[in-house]
């Protein structure tokens, strides 16, 4: 089967409501053939961006961002084309409403923090995003305290690893630092690093992705 026609198939499965297993043995086969990987390897790549960019809807989602705003921040987080965004966002949206809802107290979600949990959101899009680790450059969210915020934040991979050393640091956009609760560690144009002050902000070194287990 030639390029060409492999993927013109893809294209009309891609339109179709149920092509959507079909479109992608297609596009693994293809794909195998192209990069001169097995089909398991290619199978195992596709499986992790996948399960990355649900998460990240998920996350999102669960945010409370919703319609065109939810679309803007996906396709720029996921790097998906905004067709394949959309659908992404549809299928999700549809497996949240089907699954039970589960109750995370308020007072939960206050303590936990929204630093610490765009942190775990990053260190994900950290781990996972393989293409950015090989170019150098991250696209995350800024780790204010503004959970609303949500702003991507652009950060060399090296200086992002050595932020993490330290727990008490986080990465947020110029003019989003907090005085009163966090110092200044570094500036740069694009970002800026903050250290939290260890006496308001034990759980965040107690929540630390990369803290060895004990
Ligand atoms: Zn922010």
């Amino acid at each position: 089967m030639g390029k060409g026609s492999s993927r013109t198939s893809m294209e009309s499965n891609r339109d179709e409501a149920h092509g959507q297993e079909t479109s992608r043995d297609e596009l693994t086969a293809w794909l195998a053939a192209e990069t001169n990987s097995s089909a398991a390897e290619v199978a195992e790549g596709l499986e992790a961006g996948e399960r990355r960019r649900a998460f990240v809807v998920d996350e999102l989602a669960d945010a409370g961002f919703t319609g065109p705003e939810l679309l803007e921040l996906v396709v720029r987080l996921t790097g998906l084309p905004r067709r394949a965004a959309k659908a992404l966002v549809a299928e999700r949206a549809q497996r949240i409403a089907s699954a039970e809802p589960v109750e995370v107290p308020e007072r939960d979600v206050r303590l936990v923090g929204n630093e610490i949990r765009f942190r775990s959101l990053n260190e994900q899009l950290a781990a996972l995003d393989e293409t950015a680790r090989v170019a150098g450059m991250l696209t995350l969210v800024c780790e204010c305290s503004d959970r609303s915020c949500w702003k991507p934040v652009e950060i060399e991979v090296a200086e992002y690893d050595w932020l993490r050393q330290d727990p008490l640091r986080f990465v947020v956009l110029p003019g989003h630092e907090a005085p009163a609760i966090e110092d200044v560690a570094e500036r740069h144009p694009r970002f800026v690093v903050i250290r939290k002050h260890p006496e308001t902000h034990a759980e965040a070194a107690l929540a630390d992705p990369r803290r060895p287990p004990t």
